[in-house]
């Protein structure tokens, strides 16, 4: 068993309990980013720690920093490539600062690559705007700002480029964007402003989002309440306003006003980052292109209810890489890996019993074995998705909460109390108590010494 990706809704696969296929097999797990790396050490430790017999551990192989470069479900290949200096296949050892090149055989491929950023073939996102998708991203956003305050105080303060090179823009007003511009407004507002006095009345943060309202999903009251929240805060909300086309300075934009009108504005930004939703990797678009039944998967691999791709031969995917009725959320991938661990848990069971029926004359014991089979077959239901509820730091201690228990209750919370349930949420959902002892040491440090303001 080959799975692809080994974040969010591959590590669910990996790691839920009683996954008896997973034990069985040959797992082969390739991890792209360091922040993966992370993720497939402890992968590799929960699934060795569950398995059955004492040498399965043995049999499974972690390629963390390797990507996967071609798909041919055809032949079932893996192609991978791997960048970093130490390789291991099997016995074989290289040590080698060439990449390293190696096509594998897998029988069940798990595909969870995730998803790019959506730029929506808007020119000039690439080459102008940070983005904040992966562990590094956040680091890269950080080192801009600073570069761009640093750069301010060279130049004269009613400098137009120095109020430019002071603004902080975020596009997309999606959670991504909203707890973004909201955190970047505390840093300023908490922490940064002890150490470079008056900063927080220079700069300025400004969220863009094309439609009328940020966090489109919440409950319309949630909405106003962070519109009210920003508006306390001084932060600059552009709502119905469409991004056309960025240069290295400024955001090119159209107003839609409120009589439906439409003017074109010009958003001066020194710092930009582009939240702006999910498109499918290369390596999706490569694999949808071979498989006939994916023509047509444009947002997403379309896949059926027990997470099978569509046309594909033991290929599942799930997470962000695939296009369903559900949102691209974490909520989403990792139930649908926990699924998945369960269904190929049943499958086993499934095809030991048809082993058994086929090898068995007696008739009491062979109807007792066929109930079973039913039973069995009954057990395994295709993936549902159970909606728990969502969540967003609004800034300034403050969060939002649309909840929900099953089909017959929600709840629309917003405030302090809220950031403290939303907090405790987040630390319940991370994965592993490493990360959970980390993230809690981390927020207490923020609240005891404040956010750190060093440049790397
Ligand atoms: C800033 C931010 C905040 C978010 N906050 C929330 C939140 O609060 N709640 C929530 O529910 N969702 C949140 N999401 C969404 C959530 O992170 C995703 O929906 C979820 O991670 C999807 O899981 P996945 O396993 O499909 O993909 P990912 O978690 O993205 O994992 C994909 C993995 O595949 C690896 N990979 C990619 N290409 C290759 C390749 N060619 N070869 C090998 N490996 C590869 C990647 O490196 C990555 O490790 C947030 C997203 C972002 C960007």
């Amino acid at each position: 068993m080959f799975t692809v990706g080994s974040r969010t809704a591959s590590r669910a696969v990996c790691t839920t309990n009683g996954s008896q296929l997973l034990r069985r097999s040959t797992l082969q797990a390739l991890a792209a980013s360091n922040r993966a790396r992370l993720l497939s050490t402890e992968t590799r430790a929960s699934a060795g720690s569950k398995g059955s017999s004492g040498n399965n551990s043995n049999n499974e192989v972690l390629k963390s920093g390797a990507i996967a470069t071609d798909l041919d479900p055809e032949n079932k290949t893996v192609s991978i490539e791997h960048k970093s200096q130490r390789f291991n296949i099997g016995d074989a050892f290289t040590n080698d600062s060439e990449p390293i090149e190696t096509t594998l055989h897998y029988d069940y491929l798990v595909y969870a690559v995730g998803a790019t950023v959506n730029t929506f073939g808007i020119p000039g996102i690439y080459e102008h705007a940070s983005f904040l998708k992966e562990a590094n991203d956040a680091t890269a956003v950080r080192q801009k700002l600073f570069n761009q305050i640093e750069a301010s105080r060279l130049l004269p303060k009613d400098s137009e480029d120095r109020k430019r090179l002071l603004s902080f823009v975020v596009c997309g007003g999606g959670p991504t964007g909203v707890e973004l511009a909201a955190e970047i407004k505390d840093y300023i507002f908490q922490d940064l402003c002890k150490f470079i006095p008056g900063i927080e009345n220079e700069m300025s943060v400004t969220l863009i989002e094309a439609q009328h309202n940020v966090l489109s999903m919440f409950h319309p009251r949630l909405i106003e309440y962070t519109k009210d929240v920003f508006k306390q805060q001084g932060l600059n909300l552009q709502t119905d306003t469409m991004v056309k086309k960025i240069d290295d300075k400024n955001v090119y934009a159209t107003y839609r006003h409120p009589n439906g009108k439409t003017e074109d504005v010009v958003i001066p930004y020194g710092t930009l980052v582009w939240a702006g939703g999910n498109a499918q990797r290369e390596l999706t678009k490569k694999l949808a292109s071979k498989i006939v039944e994916q023509q047509t998967a444009r947002r997403g691999l379309l896949v059926d209810d027990y997470l099978r791709l569509d046309g594909g031969d033991q290929i599942y995917a799930l997470g962000d890489c695939t296009f369903t009725q559900n949102p691209p959320t974490a909520q989403v991938a990792h139930q649908q890996g926990v699924f998945l661990a369960e269904h190929f848990n049943k499958q086993s069971k499934i095809e030991d019993l048809k082993y058994e029926i086929d090898s068995t004359t007696e008739e009491a014991k062979l109807n007792k074995l066929n109930q079973r089979l039913k039973r069995l077959e009954k057990k395994d239901k295709p993936f549902e998705y159970i909606h728990q509820g969502a969540l967003a730091y609004i800034g300034s201690e403050r969060a939002v909460a649309d909840l929900s228990w099953g089909d017959w209750s929600t709840v629309a919370l917003g405030g302090t109390m809220t950031f403290f349930f939303w907090r405790s949420a987040y630390v319940t959902m991370l994965l592993g108590i490493r990360n959970k002892i980390f993230v809690v040491s981390d927020w207490l440090k923020v609240a005891i010494f404040g956010r750190d303001c060093s440049q790397e």
